[in-house]
């Protein structure tokens, strides 16, 4: 690095950290702020790591595109040789035109649309993970309308206990909506091999987001195998895919990242002796430290005793701290050595617009640019423009390259599905 080119500390949580200062200050100059940007080399990094652990299981990486479904992230993961999973139609949209095929996409979630579901089938898609009979009824019908055979998994609630930061972040518990109850699951197996237009080729789980631990996986993918013995003796002889689903950990402060060298090891320590691909979905893991939001200070600010910073940016473009009361690391572009005690918060009308409450932190003055850091997975895919606030930028930084891979919204963007004359009918 030359004169001037001082990195921001890395810390162990981000690695998109190794994106340079003057980097950043070139990228908020002529983008401005807030924008989020994105490394390229962490999203491989992550990616590597994690093929690399699982040499010795058959497997297929389908990104969960939920956390990150930007078009630059999912070319990146595409040419990787990444699928996808996908919880939408608009999902689906984004993925064909990233290029992904039919068969390099799986479609979870627990309130499909007929239209969703006729749009996967006609897409070819490789599995939809069916979450209950009415589910399994409706994509028989529309199989048969289409003159299809629809290739499913039974996405099954393997009822194990999880740990995550957040309960809203829990999705593998018994009494949860996901998934068909595993006392279930036999007779909607039952039912899947007796309908016309279904094929049963999988079994599946996601137990939650954001954890580390490695038991419940291993528990899980244990009783998915209980029950696919107990369905081949009821003929099921198509399955060929164990989905275990995401929630690989990431380190946002102090907390252990998933192993995924231990995690592959449990997983083929309960697999190695059954005939079936492993499909995994990670979407935090493999982008949450690959992204962070660049913001500017606006203002500081004392009151009733609190030392406030004020951001560009707000809880419409980073929900996390609010909705999920999550901690994400923040720095300044230029550390001036100069530390403090702050509220940092946006501009948003709301309590609940803060980035970080009484957070040991560089003392930022106004001007100065902050990085708000692990906001790869679950940062702009869930902005909004509450407070119509158009939403920021996203930046994609590869080697000694950067391009706007999302332009920042203008006022225009706002209103230009509202109508100013309305066409009244008569009720
Ligand atoms: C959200 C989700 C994932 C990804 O979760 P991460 O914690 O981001 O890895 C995977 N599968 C399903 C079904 C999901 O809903």
């Amino acid at each position: 690095m030359g004169e001037g080119l001082l990195a921001p500390t890395i810390s162990s949580s981000d690695s998109a950290a190794g994106i340079s200062a003057v980097t950043l200050e070139t990228i908020a100059a002529e983008v401005g702020t807030p924008t989020y940007v994105y490394n390229a080399a962490a999203v491989r990094g992550q990616y590597g790591s994690l093929i690399s652990s699982l040499q010795a299981v058959p497997h297929r990486i389908h990104y969960s595109m939920k956390a990150n479904s930007s078009h630059a992230i999912l070319s990146l993961l595409r040419e990787l040789g990444a699928g996808v999973d996908i919880v939408s139609g608009g999902e689906l949209f984004r993925a064909l035109r990233a290029g992904f095929r039919g068969r390099d996409i799986v479609f979870s979630g627990v309130g499909k649309t007929r239209t969703e579901l006729r749009e996967a089938l006609t897409a070819g898609i490789l599995m939809v993970n069916v979450e209950g009979e009415g589910e399994l009824y409706l994509l028989n019908e529309i199989a048969g309308e289409l003159g299809l055979v629809a290739p499913i998994a039974l996405r099954v609630n393997p009822e194990v206990t999880v740990d995550t930061p957040h309960p809203y972040t829990r999705t593998g518990e018994r009494g949860l909506k996901f998934g068909i109850a595993y006392d279930e699951a036999i007779p909607v197996g039952r039912l899947a091999l007796s309908l016309p237009n279904i094929r049963l080729r999988g079994l599946d789980m996601h137990i939650g987001s954001q954890v580390s631990s490695l038991e419940p996986y291993r528990a899980g993918t244990e009783r998915l195998l209980q029950l696919y013995e107990k369905l081949r003796l009821e003929g099921a002889n198509d399955i060929a895919y164990l989905d275990i689903g995401g929630g690989l950990a990431v380190t946002y402060d102090d907390e252990k990242a998933t192993d995924v060298e231990a995690f592959a090891a449990a997983i083929h320590g309960v697999i190695q002796n059954v005939p079936l691909t492993l499909i995994l979905e990670p979407g935090r893991f493999l982008v949450g430290n690959a992204g962070l939001l660049l913001t500017r200070v606006l203002y500081r600010k004392r009151s009733g005793g609190r030392e406030y910073i004020i951001t560009d940016a707000g809880m419409n473009d980073l929900l996390r701290p609010s909705h999920y009361n999550a901690y994400h690391h923040i720095e300044s572009v230029r550390p001036t050595g100069v530390r403090g005690v702050f509220d940092v918060v946006g501009p948003v009308c709301e309590s609940g617009d803060f980035f970080a409450l009484g957070r040991s932190m560089d003392a930022a003055e106004p001007d100065d640019l902050l990085t708000i850091r692990s906001a790869g997975a679950y940062g702009f895919c869930m902005s909004s423009t509450y407070n119509s606030r158009p939403r920021a930028a996203e930046v994609i930084v590869d080697g000694d390259r950067w391009a706007v891979a999302t332009e920042r919204e203008e006022y225009a963007d706002l209103t230009g599905h509202e109508l100013t004359e309305l066409a009244w009918r008569d009720v």
